[in-house]
C-alpha cells in the first residue's frame, strides 16, 4: 500500500523521458520490487511459488502477465487466513504508522512518517485503536502524533460504528485503547453482546483512558474483570484551550497544568472568587500560537489549594460541576441540577423532582416539589435528612419541602426553575 521512499524514490524525469528510455527504467525498478516483495512478504513469495515463478521470471511489465491478477475477494480471504495482512507487509510492523480499514473488510497499512519527534520506543509493534475524533476537533490527531512518537501503530478509529470498531479491535489484535472510559465501556457491552469473551477473545492490555469526570469506577472493573491496564486519571481539556488539568496517581481531584492559569469567576458578576467557591473556569493558556487571554470555558468548578500527597503543589479541579448557563445563583451560591441529581439519586423513595427559586421580600427562596414512588418511614427524619445532605452538596439550604401527586411534574422539565424577577 505505501510506497517505500528510500527503495523507489520519487523521479520527476522519468515523465520526460523518450518512451523506449522510460520503459527500460521501469522495467529496472519493477525488478527492485518483485526480488523485494518475494524476500520480505511471504503472502508474495506464495503466490509466486503457487504460479511456479521465481523473480527472474519477472523482468519486464510484459512478464507480469504471467502472475494471476490479485483481486480485492482475494484479499479478503489472504486476510482472514493469515491476519491482519494476508502476508503482505514487507516491513516490521513498527514502521507503520496507521491502519485503516476499507470495506471487504480490508486492512491496509501505511507507512512511517519521516521527521516525526520520536520518544521512547516501547509502543513498537503494537496497534493502538485511537478513538478520539479526527474530524472538526483537535483531540484525534493530537493524540495521534503522541502515539506514534510513541512508537505506536495507530488505527485511526474515531468516534462512533461501535460495532466496526469491535471487529477491528478483534481482527487487528490491537493491544492498545486511547478515549474515554465510557467508550471502552461501550466496546467491551458491544463485543459481549456480539457473542465474544471479551477477556479471552481480544488482545486488549492497556487502555489511555481520559476525558471524563468519575471514571474511577470503570477504570476499576477494566483492571479487575478485563486485565485492562489503565493509563491517565481524570482529565479536564477543551478543544480551543488543550489540556487544562489532570488527576494525578492519589486520584483527588484534577491538578491545574502549569501551561495555563486557571481563575474561577462569579458568572454573574465577573469577580474573581476564592478558592473553594463554585463558578466559571476561566483559562489563560501560555500558548504563542493561539494566545486566548482568559478564556471562559462556560464550565463550573472550583479550585482545591490543600496540598495534595503526590507532592504537586499546584491547584486543583475536583471535578466539572456542569455548564455554567444551567446553574442557577441562589444567596451567592450556585446550584447546578448536577448536584441536585446528585442529591435525589441517593433518595430511593422520590420519583421526581424539581427546585422552584423565587424571590420572597428580598431574599431567594427555594421550594423542593418531589413526588414519592413511596412513603418514607419516618417522614419528618427521612425529610431533615434529605435536607442535611441538600446542605451539604449545593451549599445552600432548600426553605421547604412540598410533596405532590405522582405525575405532577413533567419528566422532561427542567429540573431547577428560576422563577425570580428583578
Ligand atoms: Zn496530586
Amino acid at each position: 500500500m505505501s510506497e517505500n521512499p528510500d527503495l523507489f524514490p520519487h523521479d520527476n524525469s522519468l515523465e520526460r523521458l523518450p518512451a523506449p528510455e522510460r520503459e527500460k527504467k521501469m522495467d529496472e525498478k519493477l525488478q527492485k520490487l518483485i526480488s523485494y516483495a518475494y524476500e520480505q512478504a511471504p503472502g508474495f513469495k506464495k503466490r509466486m511459488d503457487k504460479a511456479g515463478l521465481k523473480p527472474s521470471d519477472i523482468k519486464t511489465i510484459g512478464d507480469l502477465q504471467k502472475l494471476r491478477v490479485l483481486r480485492k475477494d482475494d484479499l479478503i480471504m489472504l486476510q482472514k487466513e493469515d491476519p491482519p495482512f494476508g502476508g503482505y507487509l514487507a516491513v516490521p510492523l513498527g514502521d507503520i504508522d496507521h491502519v485503516y480499514q476499507s470495506p471487504g473488510p480490508i486492512y491496509d497499512p501505511q507507512r512511517k512518517t519521516k521527521g516525526l519527534p520520536m520518544g521512547p520506543d516501547f509502543g513498537k509493534g503494537q496497534i493502538v485503536m485511537n478513538t478520539w475524533s479526527y474530524h472538526i476537533t483537535p483531540a484525534g490527531l493530537l493524540v495521534d502524533r503522541m502515539l506514534r512518537g510513541m512508537g505506536f501503530t495507530v488505527f485511526p478509529a474515531g468516534i462512533g460504528n461501535t460495532e466496526l470498531q469491535v471487529q477491528v479491535m478483534h481482527d487487528l489484535k490491537a493491544t492498545g485503547f486511547v478515549g474515554t472510559p465510557s467508550f471502552l465501556a461501550t466496546l467491551i457491552k458491544k463485543a459481549e453482546e456480539m457473542g465474544y469473551d471479551f477477556k479471552k477473545d481480544f488482545s486488549l492490555k492497556f487502555a489511555m483512558v481520559s476525558g471524563e469526570m468519575g471514571g474511577e469506577p470503570l477504570r476499576k472493573m477494566f483492571t479487575e474483570k478485563y486485565g485492562i491496564f489503565c493509563l491517565g486519571g481524570d482529565a479536564y481539556a477543551t478543544a480551543d484551550i488543550g489540556s487544562i488539568s489532570s488527576s494525578c496517581e492519589k486520584n483527588v481531584g484534577m491538578h491545574v497544568n502549569t501551561d495555563v492559569i486557571v481563575e474561577i469567576i462569579d458568572p454573574v458578576s465577573g469577580k474573581v472568587l476564592p478558592a473553594g467557591e463554585i463558578g466559571e473556569i476561566v483559562v489563560t493558556p501560555f500558548d504563542e500560537v493561539y494566545p486566548l487571554v482568559r478564556f471562559g470555558t462556560g464550565d463550573l468548578g472550583m479550585l482545591v489549594t490543600e496540598l495534595c500527597e503526590c507532592g504537586r503543589t499546584t491547584a486543583r479541579i475536583p471535578k466539572i460541576m456542569g455548564r455554567s448557563g444551567d446553574a442557577v445563583r441562589v444567596r451567592a451560591m450556585f446550584v447546578h441540577p448536577r448536584q441536585t441529581d446528585e442529591v435525589i439519586a441517593r433518595c430511593p423513595e422520590i420519583a421526581n423532582y424539581q427546585l422552584i427559586v423565587t424571590r420572597v421580600e428580598n431574599r431567594d427562596n427555594m421550594l423542593l416539589q418531589v413526588e414519592l414512588a413511596k412513603e418514607p418511614k419516618d417522614k419528618e427524619a427521612w425529610a431533615k435528612a434529605l435536607e442535611k445532605d441538600f446542605a451539604g452538596v449545593c451549599k445552600v439550604r432548600f426553605d421547604k419541602i412540598e410533596y405532590v401527586k405522582a405525575g405532577t411534574i413533567d419528566k422532561e422539565a427542567k429540573k431547577i426553575v428560576d422563577k425570580r424577577t428583578y
